[in-house]
């Protein structure tokens, strides 16, 4: 029998008319050097229904790509809003690739439009030779227009709103439809494309909304430092226009001493970023100090959340860091760490939460063991996470990628445990895990130990080849600043010492080197490809 209920889309073009009229009130606050710049949700609505009318004067009359090279601010929020309502998708551009690499994935992906920050400019123009496919560049910000650019016609984005109608047809797409797409940000390899529907974007973000999420309404401000080219702002503003929670955009502001300014003035309750940015956040805060008081937690995802971050930000600062797991693959929520309500005293509760967390009910997990057995939930054994939902990617943009899939399931190439009860510890990734003689050492487990010290300021593990083991761990750690200026250094026999009481013996790194800064991946993650490169290059001795 079938239901009797309507089949009305669930579209990115609800969400905006949505956004516009129920949360008109709420507001958009981008982070300028001469402070914030702030607009109403109805307001940024009025703006991207121009942008949409003048997108259709160039030439967007269906899914053609439209990419943006830009940062968290007003104006990307409103290409996040006008292309996938207009029927075309949006492909938000990672500005910290190699040039090589955004070459490629732009071709790759047949952009057609870039809008670029006036600030981003030298980065585009020198790629426009090699991507024939783009025709119009839209420059953001910049009181003058630039000077021609070879092979495209050039415009000025608000000279282009100025002249557009004010008014636009919006469509009404279908809700499988492609509305916009990200690659992966190649940690552990290529880039893939990944292309999110309109149906996945407005199912993903009512889960974003939920309590068990980020729990968005339209007293909550919400601070987006995750950049919105990183697995789309992990769902944040497609959120706050559901929800009515406000969206503070730090422009290019990302660093600890304009953030935490950032915070003091436009007091956000809540802020995603990856470990990195909130590991220096913390740094600034204990040596500076800085109102954070308006934060009562912020969400960690991307890498694993080491524990001094966690105990760190509520111990010293009165914030609770709340870990996360997801993937661009999967939009990016997988699962959040809260602990249950039966938690018992804090200490069973910060048990909880200091795993990966546990899945919403529209995302399935499992694990698999190398031939494919599926493994038992029981907190104990490690497998392959494998996941499946409607906002989970059932194939790569073109490449297709099958040995990526298992019967429908998304193989995340991370390892890990499931309890009964869905709560996911990750041990490492597949790639990263250091395999001696026949056993694997957790890299992440490791470096969350190290990093615990309080000489220790970042470390990394990476199994380096090693005759007798095939891999062993060699650790690279970062003292801590204090440690390097008293010259009081814990020295490694210390950390091996520290490591000695926390995990098997034949787990303790024989190999240690100390570098000054870790190598970072176009997203603010750990670059272990880099470090091995290193090592195999003679680099780190
Ligand atoms: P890339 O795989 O290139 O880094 P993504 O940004 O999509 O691109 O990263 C997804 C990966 O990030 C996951 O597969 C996982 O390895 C890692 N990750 C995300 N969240 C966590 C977490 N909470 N703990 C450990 N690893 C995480």
């Amino acid at each position: 029998m079938l239901s009797t209920m309507q089949r009305r889309p669930l579209t990115v073009t609800t969400l905006l008319h949505h956004g516009a009229t129920v949360h008109g009130r709420s507001e958009a606050v981008t982070w300028t050097e001469g402070g914030a710049r702030r607009l109403t949700y109805a307001g940024t609505v009025a703006r991207a229904t121009r942008l949409a009318a003048a997108l259709r004067g160039l030439g967007i009359d269906g899914d053609q790509r439209v990419a943006t090279l830009m940062w968290n601010n007003q104006e990307h929020l409103e290409a996040y809003l006008a292309v996938p309502a207009m029927g075309a998708v949006l492909h938000p551009l990672n500005l910290r690739l190699p040039r090589g690499q955004l070459c490629h994935i732009a071709r790759h992906a047949d952009d057609r439009i870039v809008l670029v920050d006036e600030s981003l400019l030298p980065l585009l123009t020198p790629l426009l030779p090699e991507l024939p496919g783009i025709r119009h560049v839209i420059v953001v910000g910049g009181a003058q227009p630039p000077e021609p650019l070879p092979g495209v016609a050039t415009h000025m984005y608000e000279e282009l709103l100025r002249e557009a109608p004010e008014k636009f047809d919006w469509p009404d797409p279908d809700e499988d439809s492609a509305a916009a797409m990200c690659y992966t940000s190649g940690t552990t390899g290529d880039p893939q494309g990944v292309v999110y529907s309109h149906r996945s974007v407005f199912l993903h973000s009512m889960q974003v909304c939920m309590p068990d999420a980020l729990s968005l309404d339209d007293s909550v401000r919400a601070l987006a430092v995750v950049p919105m080219f990183h697995a789309m702002a992990w769902g944040l503003p497609y959120a706050a226009l559901m929800s009515g929670a406000s969206l503070l955009l730090p422009g290019p502001h990302l660093q600890a001493a304009p953030l935490a300014e950032f915070i003091a003035a436009e007091r956000p309750g809540t802020a995603a970023a990856v470990p990195t940015v909130w590991g220096s956040l913390l740094a600034h805060l204990d040596a500076y100090g800085g109102d954070v008081s308006s934060l009562q937690e912020v969400l960690v995802g991307g890498a694993a959340c080491p524990s001094a971050l966690m105990t760190g930000f509520e111990e010293r600062h009165g914030v609770r860091v709340i870990a996360a797991w997801g993937m661009t693959e999967t939009s990016p929520l997988g699962t959040v760490a809260r602990a249950p309500h039966h938690a018992g005293d804090p200490g069973d509760a910060l048990r909880y939460r200091s795993t990966a967390g546990r899945p919403p009910a529209a995302v399935e997990l499992r694990l698999t063991n190398e031939n494919g057995d599926v493994l038992p939930h029981d907190g104990a054994t490690v497998g392959e996470l494998e996941v499946r939902g409607p906002w989970i990617t059932g194939s790569y943009h073109l490449t297709g990628a099958p040995e990526k899939f298992r019967d429908g399931w998304l193989r995340t190439g991370d390892l890990g445990t499931i309890t009964p009860d869905g709560f996911v510890t990750l041990t490492d990734r597949a790639k990263d895990v250091i395999k001696s003689g026949g056993e694997w050492i957790s890299s992440v487990d490791l470096e969350n130990h190290l990093t615990a010290h309080p000489a220790v300021r970042e470390a990394a593990v990476i199994g380096v080849p090693d005759e007798r083991w095939d891999e062993r761990p060699l650790a690279v750690i970062v003292w801590a600043e204090h440690t390097q200026h008293s010259g009081a250094s814990a020295g490694f026999a210390d950390l091996r010492t520290h490591l000695s009481d926390r995990v098997a013996r034949w787990q303790l790194p024989e190999r240690w080197t100390t570098l000054k800064t870790l190598p970072m991946t176009s997203v603010g993650k750990l670059d272990k490809k880099e470090l091995r490169r290193r090592y195999a290059a003679g680099e780190l001795d």
